[in-house]
């Protein structure tokens, strides 16, 4: 069970001075993040999204400048990493310290290991307290947050040696105590969304899925996976758009291409996109993403255990079934319709298709953010709706772990949103009491929605909206 957060500072209200646009970092026709622009559309503050100021030895400048500019700056990074060995994010009083990174001779910014959550929930350096996420529950083998990046052991690999089969679909190894030694797919699926800040939302913010892919290739760049650079093994499926179809082509082309044998060592790739189809086949079945021309193929036996293990988020009729509810008729045309998004790892076969060796699947809503069911993609929409500031806990391979379903975090304290959706069951119900009277006992607030009751009014009630901290 999990203790709700203490807010250790004033949280920022709904109409912050300038949150960042979720993600408007320009791209490559690749879809690669880029320093492309040179002059950030002004006021940086409304337009370019980050409210905050960073400083680098002597200069204060806006984050958002640096963070999609970085080239711009280097003298000023080079001279604060040689100076002070940091910089620092002004988002909150006292400052706090990012990392100063240096990669093919450019510098980036990045947060400092262990403070994540200090950042106010707008800043692009925040992460969710400990005690919101799945997160901790790993060794420090499995999951490693340094100055210089992270460290992931995937528990299932990344390469095959000699003429062994590929293992069946793996679970992480665990210590007596549960603390789980290596990391899941999914674990790995949820680290990048949640490093890529794609399971919180603030009303001024926009998402596409080219939003999505430039964060989550961000994040992934700072990242080693059972040894490997998971920039070169993972294969975030890019935006499509007429004009860089050729560049796709090639960018998928350059990622399957090392997925062959080389020598004894039978390489392996991930690949991370939205499902848009699973059709059956002769021998398994085919499965297609949205914005990729190209097929993977699962067999039969490893759908069917993944449908198993993901019944959220491959249920047929979670997708057919739209919910009827406020939320659903009040948002525009076609947004309600859920998501699944699936990171698959993959293997070329002698006869060049795609093999799925592992997948994890995961639910989300129109705006990509992660539900565990449909009814809790109908109260995210309902909160988006309702113009509610929030995250979404996620659990990583903390099967056990407690969570609220959502927490909203533009009031003073947050208040949590629990969605109870199954009815009549024992053991379901027991669960329900205990959080609810934990909930009780430490004074946290909540609103609840049981599903067969209409959706709850979640706005906001305070007619004066909370400024963000002074800086
Ligand atoms: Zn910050």
């Amino acid at each position: 069970m999990s203790r709700p957060p203490q807010p250790q500072h004033p949280l920022p209200g709904r109409a912050a001075a300038g949150p960042r646009p979720d993600g408007a970092l320009p791209t490559t026709p690749t879809g690669a993040p880029t320093g492309a622009d040179r002059e950030p559309a002004a006021p940086l503050t409304e337009q370019d999204g980050t409210a905050g100021q960073v400083r680098l030895a002597d200069h204060l400048v806006p984050l958002a400048a640096v963070r999609h500019d970085p080239g711009r700056f280097t003298r000023l990074l080079a001279r604060a990493r040689a100076e002070t060995g940091h910089a620092e994010c002004l988002c909150r009083t006292p400052a706090l310290k990012l990392v100063i990174r240096s990669r093919s001779g450019r510098y980036h910014l990045a947060r400092w290991p262990g403070e994540g959550d200090q950042h106010t929930p707008e800043c692009p350096f925040h992460q969710a307290a400990a005690n919101l996420s799945g997160r901790g529950g790993y060794t420090a083998g499995a999951l490693t947050e340094t100055t210089d990046g992270t460290t992931i052991r995937l528990a299932t690999p990344l390469q095959l040696t000699g003429t062994r089969a590929a293992p069946a679909l793996t679970t992480p190894a665990r210590t007596t105590s549960g603390t789980a030694r290596t990391m899941s797919l999914l674990g790995l699926l949820h680290w990048l969304w949640e490093q890529a800040q794609l399971n919180l939302w603030h009303p001024t913010w926009r998402r596409s899925w080219s939003t999505c892919h430039t964060r989550l290739t961000h994040q992934a760049a700072d990242c080693t996976v059972n040894g490997h650079d998971l920039t070169t093994r993972l294969y975030v499926v890019p935006p499509y758009r007429p004009d860089n179809a050729d560049a796709n082509t090639t960018l998928f082309t350059t990622f399957t291409d090392q997925l062959s044998r080389i020598g004894r060592h039978q390489q392996r790739g991930l690949i991370l996109g939205e499902i848009k189809d699973i059709t059956p086949t002769k021998y398994g079945s085919r499965l297609t993403l949205r914005h990729h021309r190209g097929a993977l193929f699962a067999s039969t036996p490893l759908l069917d255990k993944t449908r198993r293990s993901y019944r959220a988020a491959l249920s047929t009729t979670t997708l057919s079934t739209p919910h009827a509810t406020a939320a659903t008729s009040t948002t525009a045309a076609g947004s309600t319709q859920p998501r699944r998004i699936g990171l698959f790892l993959v293997e070329r076969t002698p006869n060049n298709y795609l093999a799925v060796a592992d997948m994890a699947a995961m639910l989300t809503n129109y705006r990509w953010i992660p539900a565990d069911s449909s009814h809790e993609v109908a109260m995210a929409d309902h909160l988006i709706t309702a113009g509610r500031s929030f995250t979404k806990p996620l659990r990583y391979d903390g099967a056990d772990a407690v969570f609220p379903d959502f927490v909203l975090t533009d009031t003073p304290a947050p208040v949590y949103v629990e969605v109870y959706g199954v009815l009549g069951r024992a053991d379901y119900d027991e669960r329900k009491r205990a959080k609810q009277e934990h909930y009780r006992d430490a004074g946290t607030a909540v609103i609840e929605w049981n599903v067969t009751d209409p959706l709850p009014e979640v706005k906001l009630r305070s007619a004066a909206p909370r400024r963000p901290p002074t800086r």
